[in-house]
């Protein structure tokens, strides 16, 4: 991988967590998108869906800064997450998976219209599209998520999918 292609990735990764786009990743940025995956399932903050939703939040906020605040400034700079959280994900994804676990199963909660502990493709295609992705990208990573083809994604599988794809930077990725 030459160094524009490595820069593009982490660009995109970067932008995938600076949600509002005002070049630094902070608590604001977890927040609006708690925000926004709220609005799109028509779920309250204050419904137990929602308040595990702010709470995973906060604490996936609290695991990034941890990593990557390298200065305690409560941002996290385009070079704070390419020297700290980049590097460090890179050498423990497990860390990261933890890091990422209570938001993302909260997510998929929010996204479980039925109830039954996993949350359609078409409803994890929406999460990813609210998050920022692209209608394709959404689409292809939503069906990639369900590795058994029966139409539904488990929490599980989403966290080890979001941990692969913010910690391993390879060529194909
Ligand atoms: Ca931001
Ligand atoms: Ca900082």
């Amino acid at each position: 991988m030459d160094s524009a292609e490595y820069e593009r990735k982490i660009a995109h990764r970067f932008a995938a967590f600076d949600q509002d786009g005002n070049g630094y990743i902070d608590r604001a940025d977890f927040n609006a998108a708690a925000a926004r995956l709220l609005a799109e399932f028509g779920t309250t903050a204050r419904c137990d869906k929602g308040q595990a939703l702010y709470t995973g939040a906060e604490a996936f906020w609290q695991g990034m800064a941890g990593i990557a605040d390298v200065d305690g400034d409560q941002r996290v700079t385009r070079e704070e997450f390419v020297g700290g959280a980049v590097k460090r994900l890179r050498d423990n994804p497990e860390r990261f998976a933890e890091i990422a676990r209570p938001f993302l199963r909260a997510a998929i909660a929010v996204a479980d219209r039925e109830n039954d502990g996993a949350a359609s493709v078409a409803a994890v295609e929406r999460v990813l599209r609210v998050l920022g992705a692209s209608e394709e990208i959404a689409g292809v990573a939503a069906r990639s998520l369900d590795t058994d083809g029966d139409g539904r994604i488990a929490e599980s599988d989403a966290v080890t999918a979001f941990a692969v794809y913010f910690t391993v930077i390879a060529p194909d990725a």
